[in-house]
């Protein structure tokens, strides 16, 4: 008999949502989570409207600062977007992190503070981390080690100079706006999210070496705005392309990050993981079922990510705002495409 029904591993905002998910379909859960207490992540923090309706539902409220459009700069000009719908939310991955696990602790689901190195299937299941699970969520980040040891990693097709990577530091000021600025540089990208009263995301995207303080001398805009402003410590992460062969293995499932992962410059890692999340949790014995959501919940999100990094990396990336100034409508449309 095993240990648990469902068997998460990887305690991040997506772990924790399969957590809550299986809890309300009333299945045993246990998270598997190394670090211990609130964990933090480099992150742009802005939550799409898609990412707060599922947060809803879940009884999930992080406090934050409402997000209701986007707008692409350069200092030859800008432009906006705003929401049809809902509002999405800037939110500290800290404040995230803490509402998910207390709602998945209130709902009964076990955290056991341990990282995962091995995973086997077995008669009726799989056990990893010294615990066996009918079923086996692998919610463990781009660098999955559950994709990894089951062989469901795919090779990385960009070349070392052309892989992304992200930055991120808060600053210390009051928002002045209430859109997701994407100022950007000749070689990167400046996502800045509101995530508190007086505090100010800024997660920079772009190639390794790409730092902060040169791409803040080639936004002038942006600069001003943060000038004089206490900055916090940077944190990193990346290569962000990450790619997995199939979704499934046996009882084994990956979901969010672990999954696979585009790019963060369409601000979209939390909405698609939350619902591979609830896919993955409502196809636990259809796992070509689980495979079909996937592709469902990731389709817009891959093909559109990829788009716009192919363009941002091409010769052309300089035309990218310019087009979209000129085309208003259309990029509205991906926009509130993204937003669902
Ligand atoms: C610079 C940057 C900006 C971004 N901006 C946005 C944004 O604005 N909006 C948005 O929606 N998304 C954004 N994203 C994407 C978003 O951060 C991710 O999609 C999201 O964190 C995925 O959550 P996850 O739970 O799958 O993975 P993670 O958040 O990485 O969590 C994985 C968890 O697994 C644990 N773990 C790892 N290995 C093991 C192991 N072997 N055993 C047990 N546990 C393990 C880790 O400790 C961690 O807690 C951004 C990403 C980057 C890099």
């Amino acid at each position: 008999m095993a240990d648990t029904d469902v068997l998460v591993v990887g305690g991040g905002p997506v772990g924790l949502a399969a957590a809550i998910e299986a809890r309300r379909h009333g299945l045993d859960v246990v998270v598997v989570e190394p670090r211990p207490g609130t964990v933090d992540k480099a992150c742009g923090e802005g939550l799409m409207p898609g990412a707060m309706a599922l947060l809803r539902e879940w009884d999930v409220d992080p406090a934050g600062h409402p997000i209701t459009g986007i707008s692409y700069r350069s200092p030859a000009g800008h432009v906006d977007h705003r929401f049809r719908g809902t509002a999405g939310r800037g939110v500290r991955r800290t404040t995230l992190h803490d509402a998910l696990r207390e709602r998945a602790a209130d709902l009964g689901a076990v955290t056991v503070a341990r990282r995962v190195e091995d995973v086997r299937t077995v008669p009726g299941g799989v056990v990893a981390g010294g615990v066996s699970a009918r079923y086996l969520l692998a919610c463990d980040g781009l660098h999955s080690t559950v994709r990894r040891r089951l062989g469901l990693e795919a090779p990385a097709t960009a070349r070392p100079g052309r892989r992304r990577y992200g930055l991120r530091r808060h600053y210390r000021l009051a928002p002045w706006t209430d859109l997701v600025e994407v100022h950007w540089s000749p070689v990167a990208e400046a996502y800045v999210t509101p995530v508190a009263p007086d505090l100010v995301g800024v997660a920079l995207l772009g190639p390794r070496g790409a730092d902060l303080t040169a791409a803040l001398a080639a936004l002038p805009e942006l600069a001003e705005r943060l000038d004089g402003a206490t900055a916090g410590p940077v944190r990193g992460a990346g290569p962000l392309r990450q790619r997995s062969t199939r979704r499934t293995a046996g009882p084994v499932r990956l979901v969010g990050d672990a999954s696979g992962y585009v790019d963060a410059l369409t601000g979209e890692g939390l909405r698609v993981g939350f619902a591979q999340a609830r896919a993955a949790v409502a196809t636990l014995d259809d796992p070509a079922g689980y495979e079909r959501a996937w592709w469902a919940a990731t389709r817009d999100y891959r093909v559109l990510t990829s788009g716009l990094v192919a363009w941002a990396s091409s010769p052309l990336r300089g035309a990218l705002v310019p087009t979209a100034r000129r085309l208003p409508g259309v990029f509205g449309a991906v926009v509130e495409r993204l937003a669902r």
